[in-house]
């Protein structure tokens, strides 16, 4: 059945594999990154405030959670600053509750669907079809007004169908190799801290 294999292909990303560790990985290095710049409005020292994040797991059941999921963050230690530094994230795309992972193949994988198969496999992720849609308008509208798309959008040649995303970003990064998926995420991390409201 093809909505198995969408399922799949999502699944096959979670599990079996080591791409939760590497995004992990990923993510403490880019916190760590952030820690060492110090705070960009004074000389102050960071100081670790991470919050905590509820990733929707399509693919468990809701009580079998196995570990709790943060965001790294941190707090400026200068009183009068005491600004707040969230890094970039591989892992979470703006405050959605869903794995950015997710967010961008459950979106691509849209395309093509029909209503009724759509209907099919949000149920099968336990997504509502208001949050696909949401998500879909989302990389329709406020993606391809965005500053990082409109200065990114430059170096795929040639340019990519902007009705199609972001679709037509896997197929040019060329997901299906896992590997490829963590480039198109690595790209979009920008995104994750001056994200155009999600
Ligand atoms: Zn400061």
């Amino acid at each position: 059945m093809k909505i198995q294999i969408g399922k799949n292909w999502c699944q096959s990303y979670l599990t079996g594999n080591k791409i939760s560790k590497l995004l992990k990985e990923y993510d403490s290095d880019l916190a760590k990154m952030c820690r060492q710049e110090g705070c960009r409005f004074c000389s102050g020292v960071l100081h670790r405030a991470d919050y905590e994040r509820k990733p929707r797991d399509a693919f468990r059941a809701k009580e079998e959670h196995p570990e709790k999921v943060y965001r790294h963050s941190y707090c400026c230690d200068q009183d009068g600053c005491r600004k707040r530094h969230t890094p970039a994230s591989i892992r979470f795309l703006g405050r959605r509750v869903y794995w950015g992972f997710v967010v961008v193949l459950v979106s691509a994988m849209r395309h093509g669907f029909t209503p009724e198969r759509m209907r099919v496999l949000g149920e099968s992720l336990r997504m509502d079809r208001r949050t696909l849609e949401r998500w879909r308008q989302w990389w329709l509208e406020a993606f391809v007004q965005s500053l990082f798309w409109k200065e990114g959008r430059a170096r795929f040649s040639p340019p990519l169908c902007e009705k199609s995303l972001p679709l037509s970003l896997c197929k040019a990064f060329g997901v299906r190799p896992r590997d490829r998926l963590l480039d198109l995420l690595k790209w979009l991390c920008p995104l994750t801290v001056s994200t155009p409201k999600i």
